[in-house]
């Protein structure tokens, strides 16, 4: 399991005094990204800052139910060897705990890592290997130089500096790159650190489950990415480079971080591992990418039909808008309460195992299976009693039993519960028959879901139910995709508004309260941009108002190719336009295109067509668009109620509805008919062959629930 929410990229410094109050370099830089979204770096002027902002990121992220990577730029550990020397054994995590006991560290930086390194050195025959230091007569068992130095016991690099080409040494304390000195007083934080709930260090112990990992990476790596942003004018590398890093990191798929993560050569046990230390082009490659992940625009060609076909068939039609659309909507947060309706633009991991600890499923006794007497058992009570909340915190001993409440944890010493209504009690006993089983109404830790397992996938659109089960894995928080904004306008010269005074030759309009009801009902966000005449530079306006403020485009009458057609005329002006001759009925031609990146769904005016063309066309790809994937209508065979014959050629949908088990159509198929809508509660599906139906024939019926209706 190496999917992590949240990756926090630091950047350390060994500095003996606070960094300016301005940001600056050669200071702490910390950076946090969530699926690949960095946030603002943030600057720390002292270790002590540093560590209380670390820590409390960590703290946050985790009580929003968020994994967390926390990657450091200077070495876990020393070479193999180095550490048995200096502690006694080769756990580089002794080192730590032998650092933390050692080291010093004011609220300002003052430290006594010199005075450590002599120490250590001192360790050792001969001079070093800890060397550098500001001031060449002060601590002289420090060589100020590295000549001299013999490297002979144990080697002056990690199998993984060498992997890496990392210039830098754990023995180097002055002089940039310092690497020595920040582990030096990095080790004593990360000790720290470790000792909290979940937390476990990369690759010494098991992380695969843990929510909180800290691992070692090194910015070397991705330097010809930090060289190019450096480019653009960015002015402080530190901030640069914790930033690339985090991008690059939480971009990585969870089977990319798998394979960076797993399979270390042997040297990584005592020596420590950099993150990506033999992966640094994947990095590069993912911490260049200029731009925050805001989704990739839609191609111009995203509408396009397969060429010279007269008439699309249904099925080829959304096959070509399932290949050209693609997610246009950002990841946000959003807490459990408020989910429902929204789609998951990442997987959700469980925080916890549920059930958390073993517990009762029913209210009854509590007891060791392996203590039961031969023949019907009779055991003493227990004071006491184990309630949901309210644990027992003693042990039962053998041959007792206690009072248990459903959800109850398992009391040490019980394995097996039995059902009060089982049972007979009286004078602090209880009697019941033999033959009850080992585990009896118990619930296991985990048996519903495991910790940092996957729950939901991406893309799922969140039920009710699965509130439920979020919030009871210990998720408070979930990366959901923003809502997708959909515009709708309605065209045409016609038409007055529902309630106002129609002249003659007036209509009301009809399908914008009809299509802005289907979009909120999907979850999306609605907005109306009104009424617009059948005239170009007013329509012209509209579209950019409506693009400007809307991801999609929904628009209905106009979309033929008539005189007053302006829909598809300015689409086709704009460039990106595509009319679609569908094989199918209610519906005219569909107007699709690109009004400023935004696709627009030209749907016709006809309410009964620009329903059906809704309902079959747009509703799948706004689906799409707003992370959900494709989603298909699911329909069920039913005997007819009616007789019908259909030509070849296209598709066609009646306004039906199910009563007694057949499915009814409309009685008049006119596409004026509004009232059909109303009365029906699906829709039947007819074949794009010919057919002839007679009563008691199976037909395709759609309920409208079915797409979410
Ligand atoms: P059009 O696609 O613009 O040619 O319109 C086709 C038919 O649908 C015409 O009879 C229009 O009057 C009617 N119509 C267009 N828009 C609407 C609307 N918003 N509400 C009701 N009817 C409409
Ligand atoms: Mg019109």
């Amino acid at each position: 399991m190496s999917r992590f929410d949240s990756i926090l990229v630091v950047d350390w410094s060994a500095s003996g005094t606070p960094a300016p109050a301005r940001p600056s370099k050669d200071a702490i830089w910390l950076c946090l990204a969530r699926a690949g979204q960095v946030q603002e770096p943030i600057y720390c002027r002292t270790r002590a800052e540093a560590e209380a902002r670390i820590t409390q990121i960590i703290a946050d992220e985790r009580a929003a139910g968020r994994r967390i990577l926390a990657a450091f730029d200077f070495p876990f550990a020393c070479p193999k060897g180095v550490a048995r020397q200096i502690t006694g054994s080769d756990d580089a995590l002794d080192l730590w705990q032998w650092l933390e006991a050692r080291i010093t560290d004011s609220a300002t930086g003052q430290n006594n890592r010199f005075d450590v390194a002599e120490a250590m050195n001192a360790q050792f025959s001969g001079p070093g290997p800890f060397w550098g230091k500001p001031d060449v007569d002060r601590w002289p068992g420090i060589p100020y130089r590295k000549e001299g130095i013999g490297f002979e016991d144990f080697a002056e690099m990690r199998a993984c500096d060498r992997v890496a080409k990392a210039a830098s040494s754990c023995f180097q304390l002055c002089f940039p790159p310092t690497a020595g000195s920040q582990m030096l007083v990095g080790l004593p934080m990360l000790a720290r650190l470790r000792r909290q709930d979940g937390v476990s260090v990369w690759p010494f112990e098991p992380w695969e489950d843990k929510a909180v990992v800290l691992a070692e990476i090194w910015p070397g790596l991705i330097e010809p990415a930090v060289k190019r942003a450096m480019a653009d004018g960015s002015p402080i590398r530190d901030s640069i480079q914790v930033t690339l890093l985090a991008r690059a990191l939480s971009r990585l798929s969870a089977e990319q971080l798998g394979q960076l993560m797993s399979g270390l050569p042997e040297a990584a046990w005592q020596e420590g591992w950099i993150l990506g230390a033999d992966h640094a082009e994947l990095l590069q490659a993912l911490a260049d990418e200029g731009a925050p992940p805001a989704p990739p625009p839609l191609r111009d060609d995203c509408f396009a039909m397969p060429a010279g076909v007269h008439w699309t068939p249904v099925d080829d039609a959304l096959a070509a808008l399932r290949a050209g659309l693609h997610p246009v909507v950002r990841a946000e947060q959003c807490a459990v309460p408020d989910a429902a309706g929204r789609i998951l633009a990442g997987p959700a991991i469980a925080r916890r195992a549920n059930p958390p600890t073993p517990n009762s499923a029913v209210d009854g006794y509590g007891f060791a299976h392996d203590s039961l007497p031969a023949g019907d058992p009779v055991l003493p009570l227990v004071d006491g009693r184990a309630a949901a909340g309210v644990p027992f915190e003693g042990s039962v001993p053998k041959g007792h039993a206690i009072r248990i409440l459903t959800g109850a944890a398992i009391p040490d010493g019980v394995d097996t519960v039995i059902l009060e209504e089982d049972t007979r009690e009286a004078a602090g006993q209880i009697a019941f028959r033999a033959g009850i089983k080992r585990g009896a109404n118990t619930r296991k830790a985990g048996e519903d879901v495991t910790e940092g397992s996957e729950i939901l996938p991406r893309a799922r659109v969140l039920t009710p139910a699965d509130l439920a089960l979020l919030a009871a894995t210990g998720l408070g928080e979930v990366d959901v995709f923003q809502r997708l904004r959909v515009a709708v306008l309605s065209t045409g010269d016609e038409l007055v508004e529902a309630g106002g005074a129609a002249g003659l030759g007036q209509i009301f309009d009809a399908n914008r309260p009809m299509l802005l009801a289907q979009l909120r009902s999907w979850g999306l966000e609605a907005i109306d941009i009104g009424r617009i005449p059948d005239d170009r530079a007013a329509l012209r306006a509209a579209l950019d108002n409506a693009a400007a403020r809307a991801d999609v485009i929904l628009t209905s009458g106009g979309a033929s190719a008539g005189d007053e057609d302006h829909v598809s005329a300015l689409l086709r002006e704009a460039g990106a336009m595509q009319q679609w001759r569908i094989a199918l009925k209610p519906g005219r031609p569909l107007a699709l295109g690109l009004w400023d990146g935004a696709p627009v769904f030209g749907l016709p005016g006809n309410p009964v067509a620009a329903l059906v063309c809704t309902l079959i066309f747009a509703r799948p790809a706004l689906s799409l668009l707003a992370g959900a994937g494709w989603q298909e209508a699911q329909g069920y065979d039913l005997p007819a109620a009616f007789n019908k014959s259909k030509k070849a050629g296209r598709r066609e949908y009646l306004r039906a509805r199910v009563r007694n088990g057949k499915a009814e159509a409309f009685a008049s198929e006119g596409s004026g008919r509004i009232s059909g809508l109303s009365w029906a509660e699906g829709l039947v599906e007819l074949p794009d062959e010919a057919a002839t139906i007679n009563i008691g024939d199976p037909v395709r019926y759609i309920p409208f629930c079915s797409f979410a209706l």
